[in-house]
């Protein structure tokens, strides 16, 4: 039987429709599934800055609509640490309208859409029943569920390693039409991230840690916020001639890992698997990052029951790796503001998660050939690849060169052998691409200089 037709067969049901639900959902399709996504649309208004990896990680996902009407970068003011750098730009998007244009790409490619908010989720023995609240549907059946509901998916009992908690406090204020532009300010209690959006809205973002910040009740919230942003010389231009609204939303900003991601018939994605610290601004790259390998890992799951080990290993690996990366990138830039060193929420932040280089040196006696967990041909598959003290994931393949038998090649090299030349007579390798390879495992250390 055609693969792709016997797939259609297997429900499979995803919760939730941010980026991350909606670029799982378009991997499975493309694998032939029947996919049923059921989503609410997001409960406030935000907006958020991309850079252009994560537009091309959005591309990469398949999402077309969503991306048809993007607003060109604006200009992104950074002040940290006593110094400020207007050098870089910033997409900033309309999260319900990014949501919005996922959902047309997503009916565009024959996904079941179910608009409503997610209940009850039961076990059964064949998969899971899904109650539907606000909706005129009823429960739905999943052989396979992901649960892509971002951070308010729920914990389901699953073991999680938190960083300190957390909260940002979203604020909107009105001013006439205007360029749009955003910046980020470091303060004493916490860091601010404000943008202006062409309509007018200004957003105005504080981040506070939840033991130590000592906040008022809500009534006095407001007013807490706004004398924070009157002292702040970047929040200047977003406040001047602008009002508040009055209305203000509480974030979790938490960085949140889950330990264990997947199961054999379900599987979390996105901000449900792992949710980094909002200062990145990578929330969406690493959203995308665990939604574009989790349509192989189901595959595997579902059709070689037999390789399940294999498969959640692949994917529970990549989540705590990118997880601890950005935790590492996040507690950097928090070391790197040091005149409020000693207060309570720059000191948690700047020794969280561990003391762990962000990246080592590569030591051209590490590489190991190992085999490994990898994705090939929409399925996860053992293969030999090599792993370095800073590359423990391995690389299986570079430009479409296998890397375990080039380094067995050059590790059991004559004597007096170029590596180039050794690349030739033991791989067949043409000269050009021997040269080449062999400037890239210089740059990259992979060989001893002058070896
Ligand atoms: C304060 C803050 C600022 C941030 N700023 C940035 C930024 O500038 N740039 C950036 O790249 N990232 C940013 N992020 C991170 C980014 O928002 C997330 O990482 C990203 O949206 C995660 O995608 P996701 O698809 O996993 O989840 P989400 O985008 O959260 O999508 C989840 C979807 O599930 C739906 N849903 C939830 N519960 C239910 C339910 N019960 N039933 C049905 N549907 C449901 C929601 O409505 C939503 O549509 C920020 C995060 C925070 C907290």
């Amino acid at each position: 039987m055609n693969p792709l037709t016997q797939n259609s067969s297997v429900n499979i049901v995803v919760l939730g429709g941010g980026p991350a639900g909606g670029a799982t959902a378009l991997g499975l399709k493309a694998l032939g599934y029947g996919v049923t996504l059921i989503a609410e649309p997001r409960p406030f208004k935000a907006v958020e800055g991309i850079s252009e990896r994560v537009l091309e990680g959005l591309r990469n996902a398949g999402f077309k609509r969503a991306l048809a009407n993007l607003p060109q970068p604006s200009p992104r003011m950074a002040s940290w640490n006593g110094a400020t750098n207007s050098a870089n730009t910033e997409m900033l998007i309309n999260r319900s309208e990014l949501d919005r244009g996922i959902g047309s790409d997503l009916q565009a490619a024959g996904v079941h859409l179910i608009h409503g908010r997610v209940g009850k989720i039961a076990a059964d023995s064949d998969g899971f029943s899904v109650e539907i609240k606000d909706g005129d549907a009823g429960p739905v059946h999943a052989d396979f569920l992901v649960e892509a509901r971002g951070r308010s998916a729920p914990a389901a009992g699953l073991e999680r390693l938190r960083g300190s908690e957390t909260v940002s406090l979203l604020q909107y204020w009105q001013g006439e039409p205007c360029k749009p532009q955003s910046a980020a300010e470091s303060f004493q209690d916490g860091w601010a991230w404000m943008a202006a959006w062409s309509d007018g809205t200004r957003y105005l973002q504080l981040t506070f840690d939840v033991a130590t910040a000592d906040l008022p009740d809500k009534a006095q919230l407001i007013d807490h916020c706004n004398a924070i942003l009157r002292t702040l010389p970047s929040a200047q231009p977003f406040i001047a001639d602008a009002e508040p609204t009055g209305i203000i939303h509480a974030r979790t900003s938490t960085p949140i890992l889950c330990r264990e991601a997947v199961g054999d018939n379900w599987i979390r994605v996105g901000d449900a698997a792992m949710a980094v610290d909002p200062l990145s601004g990578n929330g969406i790259f690493q959203a995308l990052s665990s939604a574009l390998q989790a349509p192989a890992v189901i595959n595997t799951l579902l059709q070689h029951p037999g390789r399940a080990a294999l498969a959640k290993q692949f994917y529970q690996q990549r989540v705590d790796h990118l997880f601890h990366r950005f935790a590492r990138i996040g507690r950097d830039f928090y070391a790197s503001e040091e005149r409020w060193r000693d207060n309570p929420f720059w000191a948690t932040r700047r020794n969280w998660p561990d003391n762990e280089p962000l990246h080592q040196e590569t030591d051209p006696d590490s590489l190991t050939v190992v085999r490994m967990p990898v994705v090939s041909n929409g399925l996860i598959e053992e293969h030999e690849v090599v792993t370095t003290n800073d590359q423990p994931l391995g690389i299986w393949h570079l430009n479409g060169i296998p890397m375990a038998p080039v380094v067995r090649a050059l590790q059991s090299r004559e004597q007096g052998i170029s590596p180039q030349r050794c690349l030739e007579t033991a791989l067949g390798m043409s000269p050009e691409i021997a040269a080449g390879l062999t400037r890239w495992l210089y740059k990259n250390q992979w060989l001893k200089a002058g070896s």
